[in-house]
């Protein structure tokens, strides 16, 4: 097998192998993309603002109510009458407000009256409201409230410093004027929890931003740690525009992988609702299929980079094999020779042995193909073989020459060695039963023998080997004659 072919069927199994992984490859590729994109699709087109609407119908459910139950206490006529009568029954301003708070499930519910600074709750006066105090700022921007009412989450003193979300009322007499705030409480635990529920079941991360980007609300774990958005890794850049938009769909980059934000107002709390998924978590499971994928792709291009070398190689020796053996007899044929005989000769000029070559032809063939036909003239063709490949050592060399002429090359003998062997096989085909049973045949071969001589080439040397044949013929067939040089010259076609 030459270089050249070799490489050549490398290059193609090589070419094979990019072709095929390249294909396996683009196909996989392609489909991850497609699926990565009709996921991050449905995330953002429809599990996000899913949970945004469920979160904010809690939301309504948690806050709105309590807004209205404080707007109801701030337009109570009792909490109005009491006031202008000068507050005289503090045990009435109390059982009021326990009974607003056990009938609404509040937190907690207070009063805080203009003209005294005092604060009351449900178990009676808790303080009295002073300007200079941080605590109680609150109820001094109430006072100068545009709006009704404001929203604010602060420790409730009242209850242990536990933080709670503040519905601050403003109360107003018949003629509008600034009387008290009012309202209720409530802990953040309850919207926490439904937080920390969303967070946990769909793997989401929900928060509340107040108009100035402070993270207000937010839950338990999984959360952003910062305290506003400002400062929040990649959402930084975006956070003026979320905050301008208020609705939409974002995307930003933190910590290594993709979020994406839906951003909601919610115009009650004049809060911003955000609901955030992490990518990576979501195509986690089509990224593992897109690795097995690639996988099965390296495999079975390696499996069919296997069998093409396989079958390839295969077929190459097939080939080599049909251009050097003969078909009827599967011994070597004429091409062969030459590359044989010249392998022979240059293992002569290393190291000098003897070779012979013998040269048979069968005798009267035309006769058993005219007697019996031409397959059956086959048939003993092929039996010859058989019987010429018996009577040979392994390191010998048969050729069918011709029709019904063989050719063999006495690797290590000299021409006694040779005639020995070709009396040998002389005898084996004579004393052979050709044919059937039914229809035997007996034939005959006549054999030329001759040895390497320094200074012969092919030509010379079967011709010396064939004028010893001619000799067989000629001298009644059936035998075996070494030829000679002077017999080789020419010699007409054997007598029949
Ligand atoms: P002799 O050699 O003894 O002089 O007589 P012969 O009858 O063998 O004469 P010759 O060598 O001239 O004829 C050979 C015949 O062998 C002619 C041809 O029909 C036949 N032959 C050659 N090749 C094949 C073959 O492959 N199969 C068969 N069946 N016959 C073949
Ligand atoms: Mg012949
Ligand atoms: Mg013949």
């Amino acid at each position: 097998m030459s270089a050249r072919r070799l490489f050549n069927r490398r290059r193609l199994i090589l070419l094979l192998g990019l072709l095929l992984s390249a294909g396996f490859m683009a196909t996989s590729l392609l489909s991850y993309m497609a699926s990565r994109d009709a996921i991050r699709a449905s995330i953002i087109d429809q599990e996000l603002p899913l949970t945004a609407d469920n979160i904010y119908t809690e939301i309504q459910k948690d806050l709105v109510r309590p807004i209205f139950i404080s707007s109801m206490m701030a337009s109570d006529t009792f909490v109005r009458d009491w006031v202008l009568h000068g507050e005289k029954d503090v045990g009435q301003m109390t059982r009021y407000l326990k009974e607003v708070q056990e009938r609404y499930g509040a937190f907690t519910s207070f009063f805080v009256s203009d003209r005294t600074s005092t604060y009351y709750q449900t178990q009676g006066v808790l303080k009295q409201v002073k300007p200079e105090e941080p605590r109680d700022a609150w109820y001094y921007r109430v006072r100068n409230l545009e709006s009704p009412y404001e929203i604010n989450v602060d420790p409730d003193l009242a209850n242990g410093d536990k933080l709670t979300i503040f519905i601050n009322y403003r109360v107003l007499d018949y003629q509008q004027r600034f009387i008290g705030a009012t309202g209720i409480g409530l802990t953040v635990d309850a919207v926490r929890l439904l937080i920390n529920e969303y967070q946990q079941r769909y793997r989401r991360i929900v928060y509340f931003v107040d108009a100035n980007g402070r993270i207000v609300l937010f839950g338990n774990q999984s959360g952003h740690l910062e305290s506003d958005i400002r400062e929040v890794e990649g959402l930084k850049q975006i956070a003026d525009k979320v905050l301008r938009e208020k609705a939409g769909s974002y995307q930003y980059h933190n910590k290594g992988s993709e979020h994406l934000l839906k951003v909601r107002f919610i115009p009650e709390l004049n809060w911003y609702l955000c609901v955030e998924k992490i990518e990576d978590e979501a195509l986690s499971s089509i990224r593992k299929a897109l690795y097995l994928n690639l996988a099965i792709c390296v495999l079975l291009t390696a499996v069919v980079m296997t069998l093409a070398r396989l079958v390839l190689n295969r077929y190459q020796g097939r080939l080599e094999e049909m251009a050097t053996i003969d078909k009827l007899t599967g011994l070597l044929n004429r091409q062969a020779f030459d590359i044989l005989l010249q392998q022979a000769l240059a293992e002569f000029q290393r190291v000098p042995q003897p070779l012979a070559l013998l040269l048979f032809d069968v005798d009267h063939f035309k006769r058993i193909n005219d007697s019996f036909g031409h397959l059956k003239g086959d048939n003993v063709l092929k039996d010859v073989a058989l019987l010429l490949r018996n009577n040979l050592r392994q390191s010998d060399l048969a050729f069918r020459w011709g029709g019904e002429e063989f050719l063999v090359v006495l690797k290590g003998s000299g021409v006694a060695d040779a005639v020995a062997v070709a009396e040998k096989i002389r005898t084996a085909i004579a004393n052979h039963r050709f044919g059937t049973p039914e229809t035997p045949m007996q034939i005959s071969i006549s054999a030329g023998v001759t040895e390497y001589l320094p200074g012969d080439d092919a030509d010379r040397l079967v011709g010396r080997a064939d004028a010893g044949l001619y000799l067989a013929k000629r001298n009644g067939r059936n035998r075996v004659e070494c030829g000679t040089t002077d017999a080789s010259s020419t010699h007409p076609a054997a007598p029949a």
